[in-house]
């Protein structure tokens, strides 16, 4: 692992007093042509090696501003934006900049802080202890050091919500993190599906333990990665130094534990890691995107292992849950965020605690960079990836016509009177949309639909954000119609 990067951030301390008071952010321009250059470039590689979304929310938010004495700054919307690409994109990142940049270059952040808040010289960070390590070098020679627990400080109790869906897992590992290995729950299992919140846990159990006895030997490590040191511990004749750093530790953490599927030697190695900490009263987590019933590709004798302790799943998180996470996070971000957008968040985007952190982010991201105001309008962008109103060319009739033809009813049926339900349904789709897209008034757009007044259209928008949040089939629709009338 090498040292050359040293990211730091400082705040930038630039803010304009006169920008418009509904604007959360002020960012300036770029200021440096290299750094652009440079940035641009390095944004080439980045998007070689991450999905399309990941792209678009993290890095496409991101500006250059400063290319100086071999070190590149950037500007990012927030610190938690910043952590967040640290914890997931540092290697990344790293191996970037060193292609593009070279050996010696370095990357330095700069958040843009929210206006209002004009505390700055008290939150300058400096980042180091922040970093995302990698374990074996340095814990292979390091006696002497301080033992190397691969936390994130991010991953804490304080900042989980807990909910109906995550209640069980949460209360198993506060429980764990009160007493490593001196309760039932050893080892510690915990599965769900992706962006639910398991890294999280686990690391908070971690966390805890180590704030509350420093000297606890707590590792973190993933099958990935355990997979990749044996692996390197083999061929560099090393098996008894990694052996041993596993088995001094108090307590052992292993994320996604389902990548040792078909890894026939590594789960040997494991199995006996396992056995040894176990009897030694120490304490086991692991974590997987399945239960060990259904991990068909492990060793049978380690999935009866796993059945030892205590099993918790964690579910999707239900509107209330989601609700509480993303006001929670916005909070976090020292953001005022009207309840309506965070709702529409809440409502619309169901899939995953990430994906909703995702959003979130995407959207200060929008505001901060565009310079918009913070609205449902750019919520719903950043949600259905539209960005209509401004283009100003999408017309009553164009709706009407797309939303007759996905849902098959005749035009001159959503301007009726009929209740039947699936003209009643189609016509509050197409007054949603025309509230979303148009600039047309509550009361012109009911007059369109056969004269109704406001109330009615505002009634019909709550009825579509609600089949939006709970029924899959309206919302493809929607997204459907959403992507022909932008095409
Ligand atoms: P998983 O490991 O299950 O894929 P993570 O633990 O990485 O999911 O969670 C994804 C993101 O969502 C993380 O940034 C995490 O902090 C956040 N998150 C998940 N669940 C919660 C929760 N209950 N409260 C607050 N943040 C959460
Ligand atoms: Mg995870």
């Amino acid at each position: 692992m090498d040292d050359n990067i040293n990211l730091s951030y400082t705040l930038f301390p630039d803010i304009d007093n006169k920008a418009d008071e509904k604007k959360l952010f002020k960012i300036p321009d770029v200021a440096d042509k290299h750094a652009a250059a440079y940035w641009s470039k390095c944004l080439e590689i980045i998007r070689d090696n991450v999905d399309k979304q990941v792209f678009t929310t993290w890095f496409e938010p991101i500006k250059a501003h400063k290319w100086e004495n071999s070190k590149l700054t950037i500007l990012v919307p927030s610190q938690w934006f910043f952590e967040w690409i640290e914890a997931h994109y540092f290697d990344l990142l790293q191996k970037t900049i060193k292609r593009v940049l070279g050996e010696f270059a370095s990357l330095e952040y700069e958040v843009v802080v929210e206006e209002k808040k004009n505390t700055l010289d008290s939150r300058t960070i400096k980042l180091p202890g922040l970093r995302y390590p990698t374990t074996t070098h340095q814990s292979l020679s390091a006696s002497a050091q301080p033992f190397n627990t691969n936390l994130h400080p991010r991953y804490i109790f304080d900042n989980y919500v807990v909910g109906d869906s995550n209640q069980l897992a949460y209360s198993a590992a506060v429980a764990v993190s009160q007493n490593p290995g001196g309760t039932k729950f050893n080892p510690l299992f915990i599965f769900g599906g992706t962006g639910l919140g398991k890294t999280h846990l686990a690391q908070a159990i971690g966390n805890s333990i180590v704030r509350k006895d420093p000297k606890a030997r707590v590792l973190y490590t993933n099958s990935e990665r355990f997979y990749i040191e044996f692996v390197s511990a083999i061929q560099n004749n090393k098996i008894h130094e990694f052996a041993n750093i596993y088995r001094e530790v108090d307590a052992l953490i292993v994320d996604d534990i389902q990548f040792l599927a078909g890894k026939g030697k590594t789960q040997d190695h494991f199995f006996h890691t396992f056995n040894d900490l176990y009897q030694a009263g120490k304490q086991l987590i692991f974590t997987s995107d399945k239960s060990p019933r259904d991990l068909v590709e492990l060793d049978a004798r380690l999935i009866s292992r796993f059945q030892w302790g205590l099993i918790a799943d964690i579910q999707l998180p239900d509107f209330e849950t989601r609700m509480a996470i993303i006001k929670r996070k916005s909070e976090d971000e020292g953001t005022d965020i009207p309840i309506d957008v965070l709702e529409f968040l809440a409502k619309n985007i169901t899939s995953s605690v990430r994906e909703l952190e995702g959003a979130l982010i995407g959207l200060l991201a929008k505001v901060t960079f565009d310079n918009r105001p913070l609205s449902l309008e750019v919520a719903n962008e950043v949600v259905f990836g539209t960005n209509l109103k401004s283009a100003g060319t999408i017309s009553m009739g164009d709706i009407k016509q797309a939303v007759s033809e996905k849902f098959e009813v005749e035009i001159k049926l959503m301007e009726s009177k009929t209740r039947k339900h699936e003209i009643t349904l189609a016509r509050q789709m197409a007054i949603y949309i025309a509230k979303q897209l148009t600039e047309l008034s509550l009361k012109q757009i009911g007059a369109s639909f056969g004269g109704r007044d406001h109330s009615t259209v505002l009634h019909s928008c709550r009825a579509i954000e609600d089949y939006l949040a709970t029924d899959s089939s309206v919302k493809n629709a929607y997204q459907n119609i959403m992507k022909k009338l932008k095409s």
